[in-house]
């Protein structure tokens, strides 16, 4: 999906309050009916029409016609505009570039602020490939009214933009989060390559263990990043430092898996250094030891459960995004 930053600023206010109604009236409705469009935006029911049209072309919302009513709803590409409508207003978003990444989940983007600095966007996009498996396996969405895709998108993001937080304040080498709305998130644009793209490096041993002790750090405060791998690891272009991204799947040391998660983190990073590197070491983290070394004494570490309960999530939706990750990665990496 192609973003039009120059959109962002050529629509009307009727417009805006129509896309603005649509959105408000999915929240329980899988296709919004135009009367409810017309009640929600208080314009009348012939000008609604005519918006809904010509929003409709620019692929914000799109007609469905339903067997006992006609309505729309609102696509990805309305809930982008919206999404950077309200960054565009606080002024952290000026302008959008290129797209430089997409994930099975996402779309990267970077972008600009009003002072020219070069950000970067990240859209998430829950079920863009695992619909059809999540389908064919059992009506997921189906049973849930309110876990809409872009409901699961921007609870993802929102739970991301919570990680990103608590571990940049914390001192933990990942992108300084700059803004978040809806679905996306923006942060620091990390000069950088990915793990996946370094053929070699002047000592793998230190690289090693450097990223070990993150595994390490992390398990201390509480949590396992729980796709820690040569994708989500960049390495600084000048220090050769590494910098974690994409956190919307970590859980917490406490998590009836923990040591699962745990043990594949470190296991990604060994069988990686084996094949690219040709390093091996006898020394690696073991889960219990992390955990039983954690520094207990008055050591004012964060947890998992502490950060999640101040974001305000809600256990179902909690359980909801993480049945929808446990389709997405093991079911859709086999099917699709
Ligand atoms: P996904 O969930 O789709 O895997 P990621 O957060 O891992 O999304 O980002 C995908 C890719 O985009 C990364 O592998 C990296 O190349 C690039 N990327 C993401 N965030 C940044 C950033 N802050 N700075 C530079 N590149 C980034
Ligand atoms: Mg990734």
């Amino acid at each position: 999906m192609k973003l039009d930053a120059t959109d962002i600023r050529y629509i009307g206010n009727d417009e805006f309050r129509v896309l603005t109604a649509t959105e408000m009236g999915s929240k329980n409705h899988e296709v919004v009916p135009t009367s409810l469009i017309a009640q929600i935006s208080g314009l009348r029911n012939g000008g609604v029409n005519k918006i809904l049209g010509s929003l409709a072309r620019r692929n914000l919302v799109a007609r469905v016609q339903n067997t006992s009513y006609d309505g729309y709803r609102l696509t990805y590409g309305g809930y982008d505009y919206l999404a950077l409508r309200t960054l565009s207003k606080r002024d952290s978003v000026l302008s959008v570039g290129n797209q430089i990444g997409v994930g099975k989940e996402s779309d990267i983007y970077i972008v600009a602020d009003g002072a020219g600095k070069e950000m970067v966007l990240k859209i998430h996009r829950l079920g863009r490939t695992s619909f059809r498996a999540i389908k064919s396996k059992r009506d997921y969405l189906g049973k849930r009214k309110s876990a809409s895709w872009m409901y699961m998108s921007r609870l993802s993001a929102q739970r991301e933009w919570a990680f990103m937080k608590v571990l940049h304040e914390n001192g933990f080498p990942v992108p300084t989060p700059i803004d978040q709305a809806r679905h996306v998130i923006v942060m620091e644009f990390i000069d950088a390559y990915p793990l996946r793209q370094i053929t070699s490096v002047p000592h793998p041993g230190k690289l090693y263990s450097s990223l070990m002790d993150l595994i390490v750090r992390f398990a201390q405060a509480g949590l396992i990043h729980g796709d820690f791998n040569e994708f989500n690891i960049l390495i600084h272009r000048v220090t050769s430092e590494p910098i974690v991204i994409d956190f919307p799947q970590m859980v917490s040391t406490s998590h009836e898996n923990a040591e699962f998660y745990f043990n594949r983190d470190v296991e990604c990073i060994r069988t990686f250094f084996k094949r690219r590197f040709n390093y091996e070491s006898n020394l690696y983290p073991r889960f219990q030891k992390t955990i039983d070394s954690k520094d207990d004494g008055d050591g004012e570490g964060f947890r998992l459960d502490v950060v999640v309960a101040a974001s305000g999530f809600k256990k179902q939706d909690l359980q909801a995004l993480e049945e929808v990750r446990w389709w997405i990665n093991n079911v859709t990496l086999r099917i699709v």
